[in-house]
């Protein structure tokens, strides 16, 4: 069986083991004679799988207990209208940080729900550093402040969190959730989807403050409220079931493997491995301010542009796959998220530094 290194923004790499457990279980899930896929999401042995998966979650990210976790189709780009939809209710207004293509996704569906307000952008410089965000620039009146904790576009991430006071603080945590150990009270509202860190495409986490569900207008429609959500414990319809179950089990993996305080520790090693050799290259460079650099997705360029495509086929022969560059930046991008492991960077490493000597 061939197994390579995927590279890829999302979907991306799953652990081996977790997709090992999955094809050992498909046929008979713990001996009912079904698959995870034909039980029913009211059944126990599923409401074991789903409450299993949340508490592993809130385990993992040490999350309070006056937030809820939610399990949510419609991907991360659902939320850009959700999280109008719920919170921009009070003074209609939001203050945003624009930090790159998803950003701006974001920013342009909460557009057609209230008054959003830009407070900081890095656009001036192709979205190549994260700007400083003080509370100065903050309007307290906002009902809150939208930061995308890590661009996986552009390969940046935030250091530092702002402070926003008593403003509400919501993350597209989309590419870095649990790569990282991050302080979730900080935040009222966490979302990302599943399909780089967590498990397959069709499910959406959504970690929200309580305070913040139940104030949508009486015309949300029902599956866009997070009240729905929140007071059937994420089973108001049928769940992705399949997507939930497979994220139980990467958490399971996460925390056998030391729990996030361990996974960054492999995280920042693979990144400084990859970053050490670009910023070491005659050839290849990054496009990213140092202070501003994502461990998760690392972009690198090189000076012929027409050896891009040589660069990804290559890399594809040798079992490196899914290189190349979103087509806004150009170049290459690994995506290196916590099922990638270092033997993977080091592999790719390896790969660069004989084609840098090939073409230099
Ligand atoms: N935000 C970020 C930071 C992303 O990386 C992505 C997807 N790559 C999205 C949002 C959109 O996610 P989805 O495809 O789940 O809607």
């Amino acid at each position: 069986m061939k197994r390579v290194y995927n590279f890829a923004a999302g979907p991306s790499m799953l652990p081996l083991t977790v997709l090992e457990k999955v094809q050992q279980e498909l046929l008979s899930y713990q001996d009912s004679g079904m698959s995870v896929m034909e039980l029913s999401h009211r059944s126990g042995l599923y409401t074991e799988v789903i409450r299993g998966a949340e508490q592993l979650l809130r385990d993992l990210m040490n999350i309070p207990e006056n937030y809820k976790v939610l399990f949510i189709q419609g991907g991360a780009s659902q939320q850009f209208a959700m999280i109008p939809m719920n919170l921009l209710v009070k003074s209609g207004k939001a203050d945003f940080v624009n930090t790159g293509s998803w950003s701006k996704k974001a920013i342009k569906e909460a557009k057609k729900f209230g008054e959003v307000r830009v407070i900081a952008t890095s656009e001036d410089e192709n979205f190549t550093y994260i700007p400083k965000v003080d509370s100065t620039m903050i309007d307290p009146e906002a009902d809150y402040v939208h930061i995308t904790t890590n661009n996986t576009i552009e390969g940046t991430a935030f250091r530092d969190f702002p402070d926003t006071g008593n403003v509400p603080l919501v993350a597209d945590m989309s590419s870095n959730i649990l790569s990282e150990e991050i302080d979730v009270s900080k935040f009222a509202l966490i979302y990302a989807g599943a399909q780089k860190n967590i498990g397959p495409a069709g499910l959406t986490v959504v970690i929200i403050r309580e305070d913040l569900i139940g104030h949508a207008e009486e015309t949300c429609p029902t599956m866009l409220d997070y009240k729905t959500h929140s007071e059937s414990g994420s089973l108001y319809n049928t769940p992705p079931t399949f997507a939930i179950y497979m994220a139980k089990l990467v958490f399971d993996w996460l925390s056998d493997h030391g729990g996030i305080k361990a996974m960054q520790k492999v995280n920042e090693e693979k990144a400084r491995v990859l970053y050490n050799y670009i910023d070491g290259s005659k050839f290849f460079s990054s496009p990213v301010r140092k202070d501003s650099r994502s461990i998760m997705n690392i972009p690198f360029v090189i000076p012929n542009r027409e050896l891009d495509t040589a660069f990804v086929k290559q890399a594809q022969a040798k079992g490196l796959e899914t290189l190349k560059g979103h087509r806004s930046v150009g170049g290459m991008r690994a995506s290196i998220y916590n099922a990638m492991p270092l033997e993977g960077v080091q592999a790719l490493v390896d790969f660069m530094r004989e084609f840098e000597e090939e073409h230099i």
